[in-house]
């Protein structure tokens, strides 16, 4: 079907995606170039209905970030980051007890104080209104969902989507072409498992000789909870119960200000039982005694789920290619022990900037931007990465007691020594080979909801204001249908259903005994954008591609 052309709109830079990164490298363009006398124009699409609408994140923020952009921060009543860190408690949690591990137990580098509690979705909101008033465009409700080439194959910019398709793939009478946004350079902001990123690591080969990416799936709630059981400041992380000692991940629990708390729970996505749940695992922890009392008497606000990267130092690909790089979680800079990535995201984004601009005031275009994947390992980025190389590769390795106890060990060395008797381990194999056939594992059996503290799949996803246009095509694409049923079903039970943290993936049946005729469904509409189907399919059939934009959760506040 003939097309028409698409509107080109050109900029200097062009930024995918308005996270940290993404719009921490907007604001330090616009800043080094008026420090050059200068300016530049910098675009920033963001497929969410509006800045902060996809985020999902803990969040203790390292402010070390926002120290570099905006010195003064701290006596501006705007900034949302307002509830320093009082009180930092790690648990080992059991099935009946819990146990305090002493903070002087702890390497330095996993202190949180001097942090700060907040919403990461409010801390973009904020970083995008500065940036707009330095004059960066910001356009909500756009996907990129094409990367354009150049004529020697260099980036150039890229596409949004088309709105007003319907789910066979035709125009409706509300269909609108996508624009083409051009740049001299662009920066991708994609976050964990970015569509666009990906294909660029495949078509430049940009994760030759690195290790593979690890990833994990975090799940959150935002609870409002009683007052006398609200201590703002606290902050609290537990590994152990209810994962086995093979199954890597564990809890957070934070007390922003306003009586609201962030529970959220991370599990490591090479886990090998495809009957474990994530969602399940979750609800099943706040029913701990330990966890259970602080949501007793209050209510759940807000709900959602979000993949995040693990690989750390020894799977950062290549960060330049011809005509962009890559920033923030989309590079893999997320530092697992200390379940922080918004810091490292933030300085990737300046860095990147401090690099373009120069480049762009040289006159250079769609070159590679070689001195930012050269600087990162001797910055504050790879100085903090570094460190914990080792944390989750021990874990993988040797199961959650000695792999931590081992790991925790390695922190310390290399804090105190810049040493380890590990050297670099590796972490082996990507998260979608690690499953087990269901003839080999305990199938996991999870307790019923109570309906207080611990809830179902539907009642959550209703939580995340997750809504996306119906008539569009699936944005989930299963490279080949007859998989889900033919492979994945008889050898694992067809996880989907289980990682999904949304209930997007269902197998039914045309009997009650659940015999015959399974047929794989797709409810694309609840998807929450977590990614996490991309990543864990054990087939790696599905391909997550974004929706018409707009679409998604709408995350108030997480
Ligand atoms: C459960 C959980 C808890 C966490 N806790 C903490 C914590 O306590 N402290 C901390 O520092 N870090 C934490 N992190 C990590 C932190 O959230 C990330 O490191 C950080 O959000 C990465 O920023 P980013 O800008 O790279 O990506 P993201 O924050 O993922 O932002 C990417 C943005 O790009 C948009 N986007 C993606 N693709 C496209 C596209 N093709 N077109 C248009 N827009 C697009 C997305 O909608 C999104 O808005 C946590 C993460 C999770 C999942
Ligand atoms: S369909 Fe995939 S990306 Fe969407 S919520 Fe489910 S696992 Fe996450």
């Amino acid at each position: 079907m003939d097309l028409p052309e698409r509107e080109r709109m050109e900029y200097d830079v062009v930024i995918v995606g308005g996270g940290p990164a993404g719009l921490s490298a907007a604001i330090r363009l616009k800043e080094v170039a008026a420090e050059a006398g200068g300016d530049l124009s910098v675009v920033v699409v963001e497929k969410g209905s509006e800045v902060g609408a996809h985020i999902l994140s803990g969040a203790v923020v390292d402010p070390v970030g926002i120290d570099r952009l905006f010195p003064d921060w701290r006596n501006d009543p705007t900034c949302p980051l307002k509830t320093e860190v009082k009180q930092d408690k790690f648990y080992v949690l059991g099935p009946a007890g819990a146990l305090r591990l002493p903070n002087f137990a702890m390497p330095k580098l996993m202190n949180n104080h001097g942090n700060y509690i907040v919403s990461l979705g409010d801390l973009c909101r904020w970083l995008a209104g500065k940036a707009e008033a330095l004059g960066v465009e910001i356009y909500p409700g756009f996907a990129a969902t094409e990367v354009l080439y150049g004529e020697t194959g260099e980036v150039i910019g890229i596409a949004t989507g088309d709105m007003g398709v319907d789910r066979e793939g035709k125009p409706k009478d509300s269909f609108t072409r996508g624009m083409e946004l051009t740049g001299k350079y662009v920066i991708f902001a994609e976050g964990a498992r970015g569509q666009l990123t990906k294909q660029l690591i495949a078509r430049f080969s940009l994760d030759a000789g690195r290790e593979p990416q690890k990833y994990g799936i975090g799940i959150k709630e935002l609870w409002q909870i009683d007052p006398a059981r609200h201590q703002p400041g606290l902050v609290q992380h537990s590994f152990g119960w209810p994962l086995d000692g093979s199954t890597g991940g564990g809890s957070f629990l934070y007390h922003l200000d306003g009586g609201l708390v962030s529970v959220g729970f991370v599990v490591h996505l090479n886990y090998q039982n495809p009957t474990l749940s994530p969602f399940d695992e979750f609800q099943r922890f706040k029913t701990h005694k330990l966890v259970r009392e602080t949501f007793e008497g209050g209510k759940r606000l807000a709900y959602g789920a979000r993949a995040l990267t693990e690989g750390g130092w020894q799977s950062v690909p290549k960060l330049c290619f011809p005509g962009g790089v890559l920033v923030g979680c989309g590079a893999g800079f997320m530092n697992v022990p200390r379940i922080k990535g918004s810091h490292n995201a933030m300085l990737s984004g300046i860095m990147a900037a401090e690099a373009i601009a120069p480049a762009i005031a040289a006159g250079r275009v769609g070159d590679e931007i070689t001195a930012y994947d050269q600087g990162w390992r001797a910055s504050a980025i790879g100085r903090d990465l570094k460190m914990v190389r080792n944390a989750k590769p021990l874990w993988s390795k040797f199961g959650t007691w000695i792999g931590i106890t081992l790991g925790g060990l390695d922190m310390w060395t290399n804090e105190l020594f810049g040493f380890s008797f590990f050297g670099t381990i590796s972490h082996g194999k990507p998260d979608s080979q690690s499953l087990k056939p269901l003839s080999e594992v305990k199938p996991i059996v999870y307790p019923r909801p109570d309906g207080v503290v611990s809830f179902d799949k539907l009642s959550s996803v209703f939580l995340s204001n997750t809504n996306h246009e119906e008539d569009q095509p699936c944005h989930l694409r299963l490279k080949d249908p007859s998989v889900p049923i033919r492979e994945n079903l008889p050898k694992y039970g067809e996880p989907a259903r289980l990682f999904c943290p949304a209930g997007v993936y269902e197998v039914v049946y045309s009997d009650e005994a659940k015999t015959r005729d399974p047929r794989f469904v797709i409810n694309a509409q609840n998807c929450v954008h977590c990614k996490t189907c991309d990543i864990k399919d054990p087939a790696q059939n599905i391909t997550w591609v974004a929706p018409e934009g707009g679409g998604g959760p709408n995350y108030p506040n997480m």
